[in-house]
């Protein structure tokens, strides 16, 4: 039986905003989930909701098959994170970590034993008699997650935990909570409008956008396999390029170059004969020079990013334009007319009205 479940989850608020529409998902102990989409989307909503935050206005929320819907946060056994760690600037780290249990009257030397091992896991030890402001943005962050994980919860759940901290410090503090949940092997929901931080931190991602599921997956599944054009554009950096064309005997155009559609194996396209398709390719999904089994394509060199692993090229074809992730020793020179190669096995087609992947 699942930990968690969700079924038909909807949020309607006060106002009349149906801000989460059938939420489904079933989430195994010590499960790391990631919920992901731009602002806006229901992720808060839909966690909030697990929380016992905000009540559900409709749909089931069972805990080990039992429904849990009228339960108190509390009774939950949940631990949140927010954004803001709400640190007490008064007390040390220590009684900052400590503080649940010593509202819950637990024993003077559990207490010391477990802020201790808390603090351990955290690399803490050295700072338990700091106050708050005599810590870094990262610190304050792990104090916060220690006081979440000192309660001994059974779910885990953070809200953007590592949005005030800096690009260098996110980094850092995201292959931490990968560690940390390694550790203690709690089952962990985590919100995100990062697709580094999803792609990264989870077993498995659900994709959100205007208060609906996309797809559930995990990264490998999401990256390789969307179901949609917004789930392609999402998970990727830089996104999916996509081309809109209208199949004409089979064919598109990308620019001045034609693309034979029924060169691909496996692809009947006949139903789509004068309609719209879109045609989509991931910056590192193709290759330089004229390659077999491949789309190939010219176009001209419009800018490029050297980043040091690898060379974003920016490339226009007729009124088409696409970015192009090559090796930095193969970086093209600006206004130079470049050929390169799409791999059958590297393109995805989608339907360019429900936007729903063409297999
Ligand atoms: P996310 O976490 O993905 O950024 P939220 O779950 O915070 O999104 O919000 C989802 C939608 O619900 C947004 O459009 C937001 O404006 C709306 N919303 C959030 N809280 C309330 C509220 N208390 N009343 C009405 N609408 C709300």
């Amino acid at each position: 039986m699942a930990y968690i479940t969700l079924k038909n989850i909807n949020k309607i608020y006060p106002n009349g905003y149906h801000a989460v529409h059938d939420f489904n998902i079933e989430i195994e102990k010590g499960e790391f989930i990631v919920f992901v989409g731009p602002s806006g989307c229901g992720k808060s909503t839909t966690l909030r909701m697990i929380a016992g935050l905000e009540d559900i206005s409709n749909g089931d929320f069972l805990i080990n098959g039992n429904r849990a819907n009228e339960l108190g946060p509390r009774e939950r056994e949940v631990a949140m994170v927010f954004q803001s760690y709400a640190l007490y600037p008064q007390m040390t780290v220590f009684d900052n970590i400590a503080f649940g249990l010593t509202l819950q009257g637990v024993d003077e030397e559990v207490i010391e034993q477990r802020v201790k091992k808390t603090a351990a896991i955290l690399g803490l030890t050295d700072y338990l008699d700091r106050l708050p402001r005599a810590l870094s943005g990262g610190q304050r962050q792990r104090v916060a997650i220690g006081r979440a994980i000192i309660r001994k919860v059974g779910i885990f759940l953070m809200d953007e935990p590592l949005s005030n901290l800096d690009a260098k410090q996110r980094v850092t503090m995201r292959s931490e909570i990968a560690q940390i949940h390694k550790e203690t092997g709690a089952t962990t929901i985590y919100v995100t409008h990062d697709q580094t931080e999803a792609m990264t931190l989870a077993d498995r991602i659900v994709v959100m956008k205007d208060g609906y599921v996309q797809q559930i997956g995990t990264p490998y599944e999401l990256y390789f396999n969307p179901v949609n054009v917004f789930v392609a554009g999402f998970i990727g950096e830089p996104p999916m390029n996509f081309i809109r064309g209208t199949v004409k005997d089979g064919k598109i155009h990308f620019g001045e170059n034609v693309l034979d559609l029924n060169a691909m194996p496996g692809t009947d396209l006949k139903s789509y004969e004068g309609k719209e398709i879109i045609f989509g390719f991931r910056p590192e999904g193709i290759e330089l020079g004229k390659h077999d089994n491949a789309y190939h394509v010219s176009a001209q060199v419009e800018l490029t990013e050297m980043l040091g692993d690898n060379t974003n090229v920016y490339i226009t074809t007729g009124e088409d334009k696409a970015i192009l992730k090559v090796d930095p020793h193969d970086t093209p020179e600006l206004d130079e007319t470049i050929e390169f190669s799409i791999p059958f096995e590297h393109v995805y087609l989608f339907d360019a009205e429900t936007e729903s992947r063409v297999k």
